[in-house]
């Protein structure tokens, strides 16, 4: 089992899922693979992580990428932030965040110490207080006596000295945060003696015969067959039969580029406002994203670039007067969930969900359910959203928990179960007409 960077704070709470639980729909069977072989569809972040977790505990992986080279989509931006999400109170979104941070800051440390190349600064990040709201979560946050080396809530002359540049806000400072190059990131989980990368490979069916999961292209060919298969196709997820039915939501992003200047350049860490900035990454910043929602178009729109401009203008006038030349830098689609919260675990098999749990809205406590039934060798890891470059990794580490047959009962594994969304209208019996 892969469990680093779980705090033992966490490691105590959680203990391995007992099937006569309330909840027997967020439950797995254990699995009797007979060769640890599997199959990973996607070559961005999720798809690399979800092969690295497998790697970790001898399995042989091929993923399947369409494109000529890895994290070209979501994970092809050229640096993202590190860094946790902090809500005024705690909450479990907050735990998810805080756990799925320190999770990566451990993987990068195991990566650095496995003499695997990560392009990657943990330069801190100071998220700015940069409206009411956010000033209300500053103060609410300062109360509650963080480690220093986890969060400070700084005043605008602190920020100044930590940032390098002129703000006009006061922060909360994440000393352990940084940015990332999501396609070194990918490329260093996946560079493994046992991992095999098929390129410009596209999945477009999945059948299954005899306990193999067969993957299909257009020319009706099988490109891999394995007992395993993780789904990690990013805005894709409901391509397949199998996963048409999970709820998404299509969010496009538009990062831009400026030059360095020797004033810019005094830029020490990364700043988040209503998007983030980067110090020097290859002598260029990073800034940005636009927010699109229900926009799949992954196409650039200079339009784009003029509102990263204006927000960064707004928030940093001196700093926005200091850069080079500007110009578009990536676009992609980030593909989330209603609640946020990613897709980690097995396909359910709906109809016997529908079947098995039909009655759960009638709050029989007494009653004995089956656990929760599943398309049998079939995963996913999607739905990362906004944030995927930091929670990825403690994403896959769960899932790969699940195929290893150590699920850790967790409210965050529950969260992040693929059936929650027709477990929620079987409970309030909204499923008939959907
Ligand atoms: C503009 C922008 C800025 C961001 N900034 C940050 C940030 O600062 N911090 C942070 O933590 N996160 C950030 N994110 C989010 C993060 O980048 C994503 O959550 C993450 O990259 C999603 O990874 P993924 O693997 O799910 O998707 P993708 O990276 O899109 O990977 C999916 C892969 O699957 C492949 N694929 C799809 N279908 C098939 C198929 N049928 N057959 C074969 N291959 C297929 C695609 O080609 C693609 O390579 C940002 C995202 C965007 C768009």
């Amino acid at each position: 089992m892969v469990k680093i960077g779980i705090s033992m704070h966490t490691v105590e709470k959680l203990v391995r899922i007992d099937n006569t639980m309330k909840t027997p729909w967020f439950n797995y069977p254990s699995f009797n693979w007979h060769k640890k072989k599997a199959i990973v569809i996607g070559g961005g972040v999720a798809g690399c992580q979800s092969a690295w977790h497998l790697l970790q505990t001898g399995w042989q992986v091929t993923v399947i990428e369409r494109h000529k080279k890895l994290a070209m989509e979501a994970s092809g931006n050229l640096a993202g932030a590190i860094m946790p999400k902090m809500t005024a109170v705690p909450s479990l979104g907050e735990d998810f965040y805080s756990e799925s941070f320190n999770y990566t800051l451990t993987q990068l440390a195991q990566l650095k110490s496995a003499e695997k190349q990560v392009q990657h600064e943990l330069c801190g990040v100071l998220q700015l207080a940069h409206s009411p709201r956010e000033e209300k979560r500053w103060n609410a946050l300062q109360q509650r006596n963080f480690p220093d080396d986890f969060l400070q809530s700084l005043d605008v002359e602190k920020t100044e000295q930590c940032s390098g540049i002129s703000s006009p806000y006061k922060s909360t400072y994440f000393p352990q945060g940084g940015w990332i190059s999501p396609a070194s990131f990918c490329q260093a989980l996946i560079d493994h003696s046992n991992c095999e990368v098929l390129l410009h490979s596209e999945a477009l069916q999945l059948t299954q015969d005899q306990q193999q999961w067969q993957v299909i292209d257009a020319y009706h060919q099988i490109l891999a067959e394995a007992e395993v298969v993780i789904i990690a196709n990013g805005k894709d997820l409901n391509q397949f039969e199998q996963t048409k039915d999970l709820p998404v939501m299509p969010v496009r992003g538009q990062t831009s580029q400026a030059c360095t200047t020797s004033a810019s350049d005094k830029l020490q860490t990364i700043i988040g406002h209503e998007g983030y900035l980067t110090p020097a990454v290859n002598g260029l910043h990073i800034f940005g994203a636009t927010f699109e929602r229900n926009n799949n178009q992954a196409v650039m729109n200079p339009q784009a670039d003029a509102i990263n401009q204006q927000q960064l203008h707004k928030y940093l006038p001196d700093f926005y007067n200091s850069l080079g030349e500007i110009k578009s830098s990536h676009v992609a689609i980030r593909m989330t969930t209603p609640d946020r919260f990613p897709y980690a675990g097995g396909v359910i098999d709906q109809a016997h969900y529908q079947r098995d749990y039909a009655d759960i809205h009638q709050g029989k406590h007494w009653k004995k359910y089956p656990i929760g039934q599943y398309l049998q060798g079939l995963f996913v890891l999607a739905g990362l959203g906004s944030r995927g470059l930091t929670t990825g990794g403690y994403c896959a580490s769960h899932l790969v928990n699940i195929i290893n047959g150590n699920p850790l009962e967790s409210k965050i594994l529950n969260a992040l179960h693929a059936g929650r969304f027709m477990i929620r209208r079987l409970k309030t019996n909204t499923l008939q007409g959907m």
